[in-house]
């Protein structure tokens, strides 16, 4: 190629580069939306002066005195118990909020944006375009009931980020891991029978080349898929570490990938600064998978004592998700996946009391699948913590400690800066509440009604006090 290039004449060459300059470019995320202007921007100009507001701040189990809180740009900038001065010229909004409670916005650590409320026979039949679409209007929906972070645990979902965060369409802030890396009849493994055998080189399957899905068979394979999603622009990497309720071809019991397989993303990860979540159920399971280095483990109700001890001592997170026995949910599973099912519903009452047992450092996260209704509950997963925990450890989990888990993500964590308290400097992701949820958890099963003031990267998205 370069011999070739020598024989032709030097301005060619320089056209033959600009024009790969161009291409690489166009290729990048720096250009601009297509489109009209971003229907946020009106709206997150200047700031917001919340005055008389009592605050629960992420961590601690009782309210603020009253208090005045300012926010400018996307950061809060000032919390003073004496009032604010606003110069009236300013453009500054002003919501008197009559000492109603301001809380940070929720953090679900295990969401699925593409298929949360998505049916499993359409995401396997449906038109991808309408899928997206789908996916879009349940991101609003999200961001609606108060969720103003995910950390998004496997699904297509770079570009629904993407238009979230330029202003195109409304929805949380998205940790994306994209595609779930499976093994060959793992648990993200959805081939049907008929596409095995598998060809070595041979076409990708249809969650493969949607992006939901990645299979792998050895540690190279795993690297090589493991790199793909971080080049995607993957916050952090999920595998599949064994068997699934939702999956129809693994026992929940199975352990998946080897731990030199799952080491390989581990390393990926890390190079890139970030971490591993695996899915496991079993003790043996989590065991390789924190053998492989892996920072975070998804699920885990059938775990034993001693595993959950080696996940203190190591300090691994522990994503938890309060899976109890749901009669709708339950009702639209097949006859296999209600096998499975019943088996976790059953462990989840132990793993969290070993979980607080050991004060392991554990997430909230709803891990709602392909249910519209269940989606509508997301707060209402949060409130039936209180089997558990209180309310305001409840609340505590799902905004400060999620927090710290978003911040794992090292130098490539895609909003960096505090998320999940109210304190100066953090990120402007606020809700302001009818009713004290420290008293009252259930006010956050009902976010219509209770959550007066939506409130992302410091614009207002819902605000029903200013008539
Ligand atoms: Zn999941």
């Amino acid at each position: 190629m370069v011999f070739m290039l020598k024989s032709v004449r030097p301005t060619i060459v320089a056209a033959f580069l600009v024009g790969l300059c161009q291409a690489s470019l166009a290729q990048d995320y720096t250009l601009a939306a297509p489109g009209s202007e971003s229907q946020v921007t009106a709206t997150s100009k200047g700031a917001t002066l919340f005055q008389n507001v009592r605050i629960f701040d992420g961590k601690s189990a009782a309210l603020s005195a009253p208090s005045n809180v300012l926010v400018k740009g996307n950061i809060i900038e000032r919390i003073s118990v004496t009032p604010i001065a606003v110069d009236a010229n300013a453009d500054i909004r002003v919501i008197a909020a009559g000492g109603r409670v301001l809380m940070p916005g929720f953090i679900d650590a295990h969401w699925h944006s593409f298929m949360a409320a998505t049916a499993m026979p359409l995401l396997t039949t449906a038109d991808p375009s309408y899928l997206h679409i789908l996916a879009t209007r349940q991101a609003e929906a999200t961001l609606m009931r108060g969720f103003t972070t995910v950390r998004d645990l496997g699904g297509p979902v770079f570009g629904l980020k993407r238009a979230i965060d330029e202003g195109t369409i409304k929805g949380p802030r998205i940790y994306p891991s994209g595609a779930m890396i499976s093994q060959t009849s793992g648990h993200g493994d959805f081939r049907f029978p008929f596409e095995l055998p598998r060809t070595p080189g041979g076409p990708l399957s249809q969650s493969e080349t949607k992006g939901a899905a990645a299979i792998a068979d050895s540690p190279d394979e795993v690297r090589l898929r493991a790199r793909e999603q971080l080049r995607l622009g993957a916050s952090q990497i999920k595998l599949m570490g064994g068997g699934g309720v939702s999956s129809q071809y693994n026992p929940i019991e199975s352990t998946q990938f080897t731990e030199a397989e799952i080491r390989a993303a581990v390393e990926a990860a890390e190079n890139w600064g970030t971490y591993v979540a695996v899915h496991a159920y079993t003790p043996r399971a989590i065991r390789q998978a924190i053998a492989a280095g892996v920072k975070c483990i998804e699920h885990g109700q059938l775990i034993d004592e001693p595993t959950a001890k080696l996940l203190a001592e190591k300090a691994i997170w522990w994503s938890l998700q309060p899976l109890i026995y749901d009669a709708d949910v339950f009702a639209r599973m097949t006859p296999v996946s209600q096998r499975k099912a019943l088996e976790v519903f059953a462990g989840t009452e132990n793993a969290y009391k070993l979980a607080k047992k050991y004060n392991i450092k554990t997430a909230f996260g709803t891990d709602i699948l392909f249910n519209a209704g269940a989606a509508t509950r997301q707060g209402a997963y949060l409130a039936q913590m209180v089997r558990w925990y209180t309310p305001a450890e409840a609340l505590k989990m799902a905004t400060a400690d999620n927090g710290e888990l978003m911040a794992l993500s090292g130098f490539i964590n895609p909003y960096p800066g505090k998320l999940g308290v109210v304190e100066v400097g953090a990120l402007a992701d606020l809700l302001l509440v009818e009713g004290n949820p420290l008293e009252n958890i259930q006010l956050v099963a009902d976010p219509d009604r209770n959550f007066l003031v939506v409130m992302k990267d410091g614009t207002i998205y819902k605000n029903t006090l200013s008539h």
